[in-house]
C-alpha cells in the first residue's frame, strides 16, 4: 500500500555518550527510515562505532532519544539522564537489529552451519529442522552453502565475512547495522562483501554502514553522514555529498580519502 509518510526504523536524538571525562558523542542525530541505507564516514576517533553500539544497546546513552520502529528504548526529559525501558524490553527491541563487525566474532568451534542456526535457537527457540533450511538459503545467498560444513578457521577473510552477515539475517532483523565491515580484509576480498551487502540494499533491505569505502558509499547509500568529533558535521544525498561537500572538515576528510 503507498504511504507517504515512510516508517522510521531507528531515531536518534540528541545523544550523549562519554567514557569518563572523554565526550564521544555530543549531541547525535538521526533518523533512519525503512529500506534506506545510510553511510556514516569519518575520521577514526570520530565516535562512529560508538553511536552504533549505542542503538544496538551494546553501549549505554547518558543523554538523549532513541526509538526503534516506534518503540522507545531510552530516553531524557530535558537534560537529564536517560532511562532505559526494562532489560525484557531492551532484548526485544534489540532484536530487531542485527550487527555485523569489523572482526566477524565467528564462534570458531561451530561450523558455518552451525554459527548461522546458534542464535536462532538460543534466543529465538526455533526447532533445528526449521532453521536449517532457512540458514542454507541464507547460505545460498551469500554464496557459501558448500561451506556449509566447514570451521571458520578453513575460511577466508571475505568468507568469513559472508558467513556473519548470513548469521544476523538468520535472527530476521528489520535492521542491518555495519560497523567497517571489509576494514579487517585484505583488499581482493572486500569486494565479495560488498556485492552481498549491496544484493542486500538491492532488496530494500533498512542498513546503517559505518564504512571507508568511498565508492560503495557513493553507489550504493541513500545517504552519507560525515562525522566528527562526536558530531554529525554534515550529511546528504550521496550524489550531492560526493559532487559538492560544503564543509572544509569534510573537503579534507574526502581529499585524504582519494
Ligand atoms: P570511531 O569508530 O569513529 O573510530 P569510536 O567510537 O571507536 O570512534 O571511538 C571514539 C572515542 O571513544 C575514541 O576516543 C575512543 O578511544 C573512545 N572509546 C570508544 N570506546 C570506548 C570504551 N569502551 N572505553 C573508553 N573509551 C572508549
Ligand atoms: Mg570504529
Amino acid at each position: 500500500m503507498p504511504s507517504t509518510t515512510p516508517d522510521v526504523m531507528i531515531s536518534a536524538q540528541g545523544i550523549h555518550k562519554a567514557f569518563g571525562g572523554n565526550e564521544v558523542l555530543r549531541g547525535v542525530s538521526l533518523d533512519l527510515l525503512r529500506g534506506e541505507v545510510v553511510a556514516v564516514i569519518g575520521p577514526s576517533g570520530s565516535g562512529k562505532s560508538t553511536f552504533l553500539r549505542c542503538l544496538n544497546h551494546l553501549e549505554t546513552i547518558d543523554r538523549g532519544n532513541i526509538t526503534i520502529e516506534g518503540e522507545a528504548l531510552a530516553r531524557s526529559e530535558g537534560e537529564g539522564k536517560a532511562q532505559y525501558v526494562d532489560d525484557a524490553e531492551i532484548r526485544r527491541i534489540g532484536r530487531k537489529m542485527g550487527m555485523v563487525f569489523q572482526s566477524f566474532n565467528l564462534f570458531p568451534h561451530l561450523t558455518v552451519l552451525e554459527n548461522v542456526i546458534e542464535a536462532p535457537i538460543i534466543v529465538k527457540g526455533m526447532k533445528r529442522e526449521q532453521i536449517v533450511p532457512k540458514a542454507e538459503a541464507l547460505l545460498k545467498k551469500v554464496g557459501l552453502l558448500e561451506k556449509r560444513d566447514a570451521y571458520p578457521n578453513r575460511l577466508s577473510g571475505g568468507q568469513k565475512q559472508r558467513v556473519a552477515i548470513a548469521r544476523a539475517l538468520a535472527m530476521e532483523p528489520d535492521i542491518l547495522l555495519f560497523d567497517e565491515p571489509t576494514s579487517a580484509l585484505d583488499p581482493e576480498l572486500t569486494g565479495e562483501v560488498l556485492r552481498t551487502m549491496r544484493e542486500l540494499a538491492e532488496e530494500h533491505m533498512t542498513m546503517l554502514v559505518v564504512t571507508h569505502e568511498m565508492g560503495f558509499a557513493r553507489e550504493v547509500a541513500n545517504r552519507v553522514i560525515f562525522m566528527d568529533g562526536g558530531h554529525i558535521v554534515e550529511q546528504g544525498p550521496a550524489e550531492t555529498f560526493f559532487a559538492s561537500p560544503q564543509h572544509g572538515r569534510t573537503k579534507a576528510f574526502l581529499h585524504n580519502m582519494l
